[in-house]
Formats: structure tokens, sequence, C-alpha cells
């Protein structure tokens, strides 16, 4: 299943990606059958009561759902999760490959590196990321893994980290070099407004069948920049959510961007940052491809 929250005819809706053509709009379907949430968060804070809601309705004949479809071309994509209610949690230098190339193998880290993205970065697929030429010079793009949290937790231990997880998308960790630079520490760098495209959708974890073993590859205008799988994390998912979990709770909703791995714009010698007309691709196998275009 691919949950997926969109525009149309004007409003913010949500559904699950039916096939390639069409989605089954689930807050048309809300209209008749009042038990479905109001969003896609409610519905992730729902759990398994609701996944397993849509499972029955996707089991009915296809005849049967007709007047719930939406062409997928006609939607406006929306951050899978539209309005997060928390800052989007990000893991540093979890690639070792990618740690270098920002340094040396110093940089290489022992202990899981965390930083956040403000609210307001939450952007979508196939809409434009801001160049923000006034504020930085040097914009770059980081393909990530991200995990999105279905069931509220503390003190959670490694082997049950991954029962604590919703389903996985796509998020690419746009970051100012220069912001970051000189202002010492991540927040400012890695906030710029719409600098946090997600999706196209949320994968729900049943179709994962190891989350630490997919591959990923981030293109900039057709050109291969970043190629890995994410086996090559330095904390695979369990540790992360288990090490941030320890003294604050995780809770649905929740957005924890994995870790890019090299081949980031600032990591080539001369830097190539992302200019305005830029395409940013990025592919993660059993998801999809989350695609933006700099302006
Ligand atoms: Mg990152």
């Amino acid at each position: 299943m691919k949950f997926i929250s969109f525009e149309w005819e004007g409003k913010e809706q949500y559904g699950v990606v039916y096939d390639e053509k069409k989605i089954l709009n689930l807050s048309q379907i809300r209209l008749k059958e009042s038990s479905f949430p109001e969003g896609l968060l409610e519905g992730i804070r729902q759990g398994e009561e609701f996944t397993g809601r849509v499972e029955q309705v996707l089991a009915k004949p296809e005849a049967a759902l007709a007047a719930f479809f939406v062409p997928m071309q006609e939607i406006r994509f929306l951050p899978p999760i539209p309005h997060p209610p928390k800052n989007i949690i990000c893991v540093g230098k979890n690639y070792r490959d990618h740690a270098i190339e920002m340094g040396s193998a110093k940089d290489i880290p022992e202990h899981v590196i965390v930083f956040t993205k403000a609210t307001t970065t939450v952007n979508a697929h196939l809409v434009p990321i801001d160049s923000h030429r006034d504020a930085t010079k040097e914009l770059d793009y980081e393909g990530e893994l991200a995990v999105i949290i279905g069931k509220k937790g503390s003190r959670i231990d490694k082997k049950d980290a991954l029962s604590h997880v919703f389903g996985y998308t796509i998020l690419n960790d746009v970051t100012a070099r220069d912001l970051q630079r000189i202002h010492k520490q991540y927040f400012i760098g890695k906030s710029l407004d719409g600098s946090c495209p997600i999706g196209p959708w949320i994968v729900h974890h049943s179709k994962i069948k190891n989350p630490n073993q997919l591959d990923i590859t981030t293109k900039v205008n057709g050109e291969v920049r970043q190629h890995s799988n994410t086996e090559n994390f330095i904390f695979p998912i369990e540790e992360i959510i288990s090490e941030l979990s320890k003294g604050m709770t995780l809770e649905p909703g929740d957005i924890i961007a994995t870790g890019t791995p090299a081949g980031v714009g600032n990591g080539f010698n001369p830097p190539r940052f992302l200019v305005p007309g830029d395409e940013v691709e990025i592919t993660i196998e059993g998801i999809g491809t989350l695609y933006n275009k700099v302006k």
C-alpha cells in the first residue's frame, strides 16, 4: 500500500495508490464511511485499525470503487504528511563514504548524529525547490530514505524498533552548505523554506522486506551523483530508533531521515551546487522516484 496526500478540486485530500494511473480517494470514501480518518496523519495514528480498513476497501471489485478514483495526472502532490506536528528528525553522516567526503575518516561518527529541519521546510513531489539565491550560494541535495513512525514509544529496544514503523518514503535533505558552515550549527542551513521534498508517497512497512537493504540513487539533470544501498548505513534503522527513543518519546507521524550517501555537490572538487533549472531525482528501491526542479 502506498499512502498519498494530494490536492484535488482545490481541497487537501488523501488516498492510496490503486495503480499507476489512479488513486483511491479515501477522503471521498470518508464522506460515506465516517469511520475513516480525516487525513493521513490521523490514519497513521489509528495504525492497524486504519490500514486494515483500507485493505478491506481495496479487496472490493474495481467496479464497486469507480466513483472514488482520481486520475494521478490531475492531482497536485502534497507532502505525505502535509503539516507535520514536529520538526523533521535527521541523521547526519550515516554512510562512511559521505562522512569522508565532508571531511576525513575522522568524521565517521561513533554515535548517531541528530539534527532537525523546521516543519516549514516540507515540500512535495514535482513542486519546485526555491533556490533562495538571496540567502545561499551553496544549495545542495541529499537523497535519503525516510522512516515514518507509526506507534508511539520510548526506550524502544532494537529488536522491537521496526514494529514502531508505519512506512517508508523518500526525502531530499536540501542543505545550504554556506549557512551550515558559517552559523556552526546545522539548523539554519537545513531549514530554508521548501528545502525538504518528501514523497511521492509513504509505502506501508508490510511492502518493504528489509529497509536496511534498499538501493538508493540520486540524479541531477539525469546524471547519477549518488548511488548506494541502505545496507551501508553506519547505524541501521533499528539502532537509530532505539537511540533516539532512549530519552525522547517517538510519536506517530514523526519523520526520520536516515542520512545520505556520498556524492553530494559539496563532495566534488570543485563543488557542484544546485542552480535554478536543475532537476533532482531520487529513486529508492520498492518506493519510487521523488522529482523536483530548482527554481
Ligand atoms: Mg542529510
